[in-house]
């Protein structure tokens, strides 16, 4: 009962900022006419996808929910959305999300919060935020208006989403999938990945999604596994690894109940479980919100008036006048905040303080990670320090940042991670446990989400 379905209801959770039904339509008679020829359909064929707005769309508005790239239409295609049109799928519309991706809420957003479609019980019409900064990829998907969405993670933005609203999503090894004509946040942490009802549709979305690509210089050469072809919940022989450091203080009884449960469900599966440690866990958050704010203060300063988007230009003004004018409207608050931050650590006179300890910070969290490889081949802990809070709840920017505790670790470590739901807490919300697997080891964290579901 605490969940919307209603077709009727749909448009109030503003979860798509563009409807490109046409784009759907064309992709399903693809697949119908490839049916009536008997020819071998495609892996999506005829799929209606949700397309994060961070991805550039050819003809098709993109504006990472910012009011800086409003009217902006991509000439190009990115390769992951490109990926997915090759593999048969089509376009419902572009995803709402935090602005530039900033954000754990869709609060951000220049175009309005996304609602989630869930209720808490007894909670009246009260609406929740559906995560972030995916949030128009969760509600969408948790609402079943797509049966699969993209979203990219830079510090959780796929597996918190997919947490608060009780479906799955995965963040692959860094350079899976290509950053081509992704809009930067923070590029050596940027990572797309799908969201979607269940793990196997999570293997599925991913392989059409991932692969090499010449056009980004992080991109790996390898070729895409078959992960869905050989899922499986057995897990004899799998070692576990709970890392003791996340159960952090404060953290609520239902939290580390779900999480209890979530090893209880693997030990059925066959696994084993083990204590690990990851000594430098407490340092991840800050280390993140330096080098995220720093990558991203570099990436958006091509925002200038200049080639995309609007442009301010007020009377008898000069060109710092203009770009002044332009990103002072343009931006919203946190990505001022984010950009001022970013350019605060980067200076001369506190690189050394701030920016070059923070990755000599992120190193020795890899190597925590290196360390814990050598006696568990998964990591479970819970996704978030919470289930899904209240819309304008949480207006301090530091306890937003709070709640991606757990999975801004393994961003940093370029890990593949994933987000899957767990369970319900007392207000019959959802919450998320997360899977972290070795560098390329997607398998072995789908295969353990699919233990749990
Ligand atoms: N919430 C985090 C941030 O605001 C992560 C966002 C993301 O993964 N894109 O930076």
């Amino acid at each position: 009962d605490a969940f919307i379905v209603k077709v009727s209801q749909a448009k109030a959770l503003n979860a798509f900022l563009v409807e490109t039904p046409e784009h759907a339509i064309a992709a399903a008679t693809a697949a119908d006419t490839a049916r009536e020829a008997g020819e071998t359909l495609k892996p999506l064929a005829g799929v209606p996808i949700g397309m994060k707005d961070l991805f550039c769309t050819k003809g098709v508005t993109t504006t990472a929910a910012s009011h800086i790239l409003e009217g902006f239409t991509p000439t190009y295609e990115s390769t992951v959305s490109q990926n997915l049109w090759d593999a048969g799928a089509g376009m419902l519309g572009k995803l709402n999300m935090d602005q530039f991706a900033m954000g754990s809420s869709n609060e951000t957003s220049a175009f309005g919060n996304v609602i989630s479609p869930w209720k808490r019980n007894g909670g009246g019409n009260a609406s929740l935020a559906p995560g972030g900064s995916s949030g128009g990829s969760s509600s969408a998907v948790a609402a079943r208006l797509c049966p699969g969405a993209t979203g990219t993670d830079t510090g959780g933005s796929i597996r918190q989403p997919a947490a608060f609203t009780g479906i799955s999503g995965i963040k692959p090894t860094y350079g899976r999938c290509s950053r081509w004509g992704t809009i930067a946040f923070a590029s050596s942490l940027d990572q797309a990945g799908p969201m979607a009802r269940d793990v196997k549709d999570c293997a599925i979305l991913l392989e059409a999604m991932a692969g090499f690509d010449a056009k980004d210089g992080t991109s790996l050469q390898l070729d895409v596994p078959k992960w869905e072809a050989v899922l499986s919940a057995n897990l004899n022989g799998l070692r576990v690894g709970i890392p003791k450091e996340y159960r952090v203080d404060g953290m609520p009884e239902e939290i580390e109940a779900l999480w209890q449960q979530g090893i209880d469900w693997l030990k059925d599966a066959g696994a084993t479980i083990v204590e690990v440690s990851l000594p430098h866990t407490k340092y991840a958050l800050p280390a993140y919100y330096i080098i995220a704010p720093a990558e991203a203060s570099s990436n958006l300063a091509r925002y200038d008036g200049v080639r995309y988007g609007i442009r301010d230009l007020p009377t008898g003004a000069g060109l710092q006048d203009m770009y002044a004018a332009t990103r002072a409207d343009g931006f919203g608050p946190e990505v001022k905040r984010r950009i001022m931050i970013g350019t605060y650590v980067l200076s001369a006179g506190f690189y050394d303080a701030y920016y070059t300890q923070a990755q000599k910070v992120r190193t020795l969290i890899a190597r925590d990670f290196e360390r814990a490889w050598e006696t568990c081949d998964v990591l479970l802990t819970p996704t978030a320090p919470s289930a899904a809070f209240g819309l304008g709840e949480k207006v301090d920017p530091i306890s937003m940042y709070m709640n991606d505790v757990f999975t801004v670790p393994s961003s940093l470590a370029g890990l593949p991670a994933m987000s899957v739901p767990g369970g319900l807490d007392k207000q019959g919300l959802p919450l998320g446990l997360q899977i972290i697997g070795k560098p390329l080891d997607e398998q072995g964290v789908l295969n353990a989400g699919l233990a749990i579901e």
